[in-house]
Order: structure tokens, then C-alpha cells, then sequence
């Protein structure tokens, strides 16, 4: 039987970069990957979604917007095999890239199901059916993510009912598309096919859509997306669809206890994700798996059965790609016997709709709650010279901070290029920053970061392009 040092079970965003650190730190690793290599974050999440949100962009650009700027264009079409094929490129290339990068850090890679044994072996069954086992005499990191849950009553079914995966790869634009749960990835694909033509209608549970990020954000894209023509439904279950004889689908949903039937053509139903912590032999090995399916860790990335380690999606909330990696990072070096833990400031979150969306730290409410004064700084991008000079004017930048003492506890961006503008508040988080640090740090000009810089200005008193209080 093959030996390790560690063994990581799954290559996503996770287990991948675990296996890469692992081998840096010259410890003999495996990692196991039962499907394409990259997880849902790089075949059917993140990567592919982003690159229909850019396709989708461009189409809509092209067709509505740029005619405002003096930027004509007719005959513009969609060439969905095209748009898909570029996708399926992106993916492919970087699917090869993780392969190559685990093996060049001196790791193995396996393609093949794993399960565990005991506390220290691992069952691989291939595709082809042949299994084999392997031991790990260090560690055994658990990077398994978490699977798409289905509504009963929506079954996923071809091209009609799709879940995000199959909404990704649809071979056309939908006249008319339902989606069910008004999280992130029901507006991401959402705003997608709006952009890209279709009739959008949102189905969501509670009373908000993308519940726990900061109202004062998810008004600004709720806002778009009706302004565009989409049908929002808020406290509103959806509870069954009946197909039409032209192939057509009528879906019934209940909102303030009444029923409500809407038409579509395709329905996307995104209502979460649920954790892998089962079938992979974890509890026969006496590991504690929640009642959800997650395994509870410590800030090392421990459970409760020495040597048996969990990240990502698998080990707790929030699910994103980036919490799974960096705690891959540490889990690595925690095995190699360095001083190692997760103890970040926060970790940031970016939702891809228009405007994007991207927070790091507390929110007001949060602050609020915990009972803590707060100076609140508010920049529009509608007074930012590089937001107008590029026709993206909606959203602003909200920074919470304490006080007394100025510190920065939370930033809350809704705007242009939100999801990299949250960078530079997320090292101010970590960095334990002040309001003064961002104001005085010289922003280069014309850009959309100055708008941190003016928000935090403005939480002093003395922003220069907006009315201080
Ligand atoms: P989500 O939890 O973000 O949203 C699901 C929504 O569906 C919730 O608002 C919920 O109230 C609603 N819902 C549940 N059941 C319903 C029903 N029967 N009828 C109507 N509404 C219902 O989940 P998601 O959007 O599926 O995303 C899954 C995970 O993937 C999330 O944890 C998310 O963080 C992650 N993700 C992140 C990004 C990003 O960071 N940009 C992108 C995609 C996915």
C-alpha cells in the first residue's frame, strides 16, 4: 500500500491548494479527485459564471447602452454555441493548470472516488472500477465541498428545470426564465440571461433577496433588475409546475397565502448548497458530522479525531471559494508542524450581479447589534469623475466604523468593480486600519478606488466631492 504524509480528498478550491502547500512544505502528498479537477468553483461556479456575466455584458452593452456614448452598433447577435465554447475553453484550460500545479509542488494526484477505512486509510475507486487503498501516517484533509439542493417538486429535468450547473451550459436563451431563490446565485444567472434577453422572474422565500448583506446594497440591484423588466417575488414559496402541451411550463407560487401562476420557459432553481460530510466513512471513523452534513473544525482546521482534518464548504459557512482555499493554506502548514491558524479579520464576500456587490467586516446593523457606536461614511459613485467617464454611476461605498476610535469595522460596496475595490478594504480590516488610514492614503486619480478614500473622508467630516454633515 502507497504511504503518504497527507492525503486531501477533493481538488476544488479547497484541497487543491492544500495539496500544493503541503508539497512546498516537502511533505509526500496525495490528492484524490473523484470528477474534474477545480471543483464547482472552476467547472460549474465561479470561473463559468463569471464568464457568461462578461459574455452577457458585452451584449448588453453592445445593443442598449453604448449608444448613449456615441457607440453605434447594429446587427449585433448572440452566437450561444460560441459564447459557450469560449466558457468550456476557460475551464478546460484551467482544469489542466490545477493538475499541473499540484504535481508541480511534488504532489500526486488520483482520479477516483475516496472513502475512508479507518482513521488512516483511504479506499480510491476509479472510474474503471479498479480500487486501491492508500494510508496517510500524518494527516487526512477532508476538502469534499457541497452539492446543489433540489426541490422535490422541481426535480431537475433536462433543459426546463436546471440547477446552476445546468444553467451554465444551456444551449439557448430562455424567453422566459423563473428563478427560484433570490440568493447569489439565483441574481448571477439571473442578471445573466437577463442581459442576454430573457424574461426575469425571481422567486424568493424571504423577505429580502441575498438575505444578510447590507439592505442599503441589495436595494440598489434589486432596483436594477426591475428596472430592466424583472418580476420580483419576495415572501413567496414556489410549490409546483405543470408543462404545457407547447413544451411551455406554468409554475404556482404561494405569496401572502395566495396562489400566483407565472409562465416561463425554463426554471432555475437555486436554493443553496448542501455539505459533503456523508458517504465518505467519516462517522464509521468516529468523526462528528452535524446534523446539516458539516464537520465541525477548530481554528486549526482539526476535527475531533486527531489526524483527520476538514476544509472548505464541507467544514461551516460561508461557502466561498477563497475561505476554502485559505484554510487549505493553513491546514497544509498545521500539518508541516508550523504555528498556523485561521484567525482573519474577515472574510470578504463579492456577488457578481450589476452592480456588483462586495462586503468585508460588519455591517451597521451587525455594529449596531453588538452594541457598538458607529460613524457611518457614504460615497456615491454618481459624484466620481472615473465613474461617470465610464457610464457606471449606480451604488456607493459604505464604511462602518467605530466611534471612538475610528477604527474600521465593516466596508459595504455596491458599485463598479466592487468585488476588486473590497481588496483594499479587506487588508484595511486586517491591517486593523483606521478611518484616517484610507483617507490619507494617496489615491491615484482618476480611479474608482477613490471612492474608499471619500467615504472614509466623509465618516471624518471632510470629504471633498459630497456634502459632509
Ligand atoms: P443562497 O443561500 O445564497 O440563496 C438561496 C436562496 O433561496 C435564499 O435566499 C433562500 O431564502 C431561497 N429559498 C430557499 N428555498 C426556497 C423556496 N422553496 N422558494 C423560494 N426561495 C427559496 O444559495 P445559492 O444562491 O444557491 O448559492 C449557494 C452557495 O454558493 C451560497 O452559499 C453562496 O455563498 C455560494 N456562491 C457564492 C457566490 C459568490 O460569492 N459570488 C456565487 C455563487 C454561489
Amino acid at each position: 500500500m502507497k504511504t503518504y504524509d497527507a492525503i486531501v480528498i477533493g481538488a476544488g478550491p479547497g484541497g487543491y491548494p492544500c495539496a500544493i502547500r503541503l508539497g512546498q512544505l516537502k511533505q509526500k502528498t496525495l490528492c484524490i479527485e473523484k470528477d474534474r479537477p477545480g471543483g464547482v468553483c472552476l467547472n460549474w461556479g465561479c470561473i463559468p459564471s463569471k464568464a457568461l456575466i462578461y459574455a452577457a455584458t458585452q451584449y448588453e452593452k453592445a445593443r442598449h447602452k453604448n449608444a448613449e456614448i456615441g457607440v453605434k452598433a447594429s446587427g449585433v447577435e448572440l452566437d450561444v454555441a460560441t459564447m459557450q465554447g469560449w466558457k468550456n475553453g476557460i475551464v478546460g484550460k484551467l482544469n489542466q493548470g490545477v493538475r499541473a500545479l499540484v504535481k508541480g509542488a511534488g504532489a500526486d494526484y488520483l482520479a477516483g472516488s475516496a472513502r475512508l477505512l479507518s482513521r488512516d486509510t483511504v479506499e480510491v475507486k476509479a472510474a474503471d472500477g479498479t480500487v486501491e487503498q492508500v494510508r496517510a501516517d500524518k494527516a487526512i484533509v477532508v476538502a469534499t465541498g457541497s452539492s446543489t439542493i433540489e426541490i422535490p417538486s422541481f426535480r431537475f429535468k433536462g433543459e426546463k428545470i436546471v440547477g446552476a450547473k445546468e444553467a451554465l451550459s444551456l444551449s439557448s436563451v430562455p424567453k422566459r426564465l423563473v428563478v427560484i431563490g433570490g440568493g447569489v446565485i439565483g441574481l448571477e444567472l439571473g442578471t445573466v440571461y437577463q442581459k442576454l434577453g430573457s424574461e426575469l422572474t425571481v422567486v424568493e422565500a424571504l423577505p429580502d433577496l441575498l438575505t444578510g448583506i447590507d439592505a442599503d446594497c441589495t436595494k440598489i440591484v434589486e432596483r436594477k433588475l426591475q428596472k430592466h423588466g424583472a418580476k420580483i417575488y419576495k415572501k413567496a414559496l414556489a410549490k409546483g409546475y405543470e408543462e404545457q402541451p407547447d413544451g411551455s411550463l406554468v409554475v404556482t407560487i404561494e405569496q401572502d397565502g395566495k396562489p400566483v401562476t407565472i409562465a416561463c420557459d425554463v426554471v432555475l432553481v437555486a436554493v443553496g448548497m448542501r455539505p459533503n460530510g456523508r458517504g465518505l466513512g467519516l462517522e464509521e471513523a468516529g468523526v462528528t458530522v452535524d446534523a446539516k452534513g458539516f464537520v465541525p473544525i477548530d481554528k486549526q482546521g482539526r476535527t475531533n479525531v486527531p489526524g483527520i482534518y476538514a476544509i472548505g464548504d464541507v467544514s461551516g459557512p460561508p461557502l466561498l471559494a477563497h475561505k476554502a482555499t485559505k484554510e487549505g493554506e493553513i491546514v497544509a502548514e498545521v500539518i508541516a508542524g508550523h504555528k498556523a491558524a485561521m484567525d482573519w479579520a474577515s472574510i470578504p464576500g463579492a456577488v457578481f450581479t450589476d452592480p456588483e456587490i462586495a462586503v468585508a467586516g460588519m455591517t451597521e446593523a451587525e455594529a449596531k447589534q453588538k452594541g457598538l457606536a458607529v460613524s457611518i461614511g457614504k460615497f456615491p459613485f454618481a459624484a466620481l469623475g472615473k465613474a461617470m467617464a465610464i457610464t457606471e454611476t449606480d451604488g456607493f461605498v459604505k464604511i462602518v466604523a467605530d466611534k471612538a476610535t475610528h477604527q474600521v469595522l465593516g466596508v459595504h460596496i455596491v458599485g463598479p468593480e466592487a468585488s476588486t475595490l473590497i481588496n483594499e478594504a479587506a487588508l484595511a480590516l486586517e491591517m486593523a486600519a483606521f478611518l484616517e488610514d484610507l483617507s490619507l492614503t494617496v489615491h491615484p486619480h482618476p480611479t474608482l478606488g477613490e471612492s474608499l478614500m471619500e467615504a472614509a473622508a466623509h465618516a471624518l467630516g471632510h470629504a471633498i466631492h459630497i456634502p459632509n454633515r
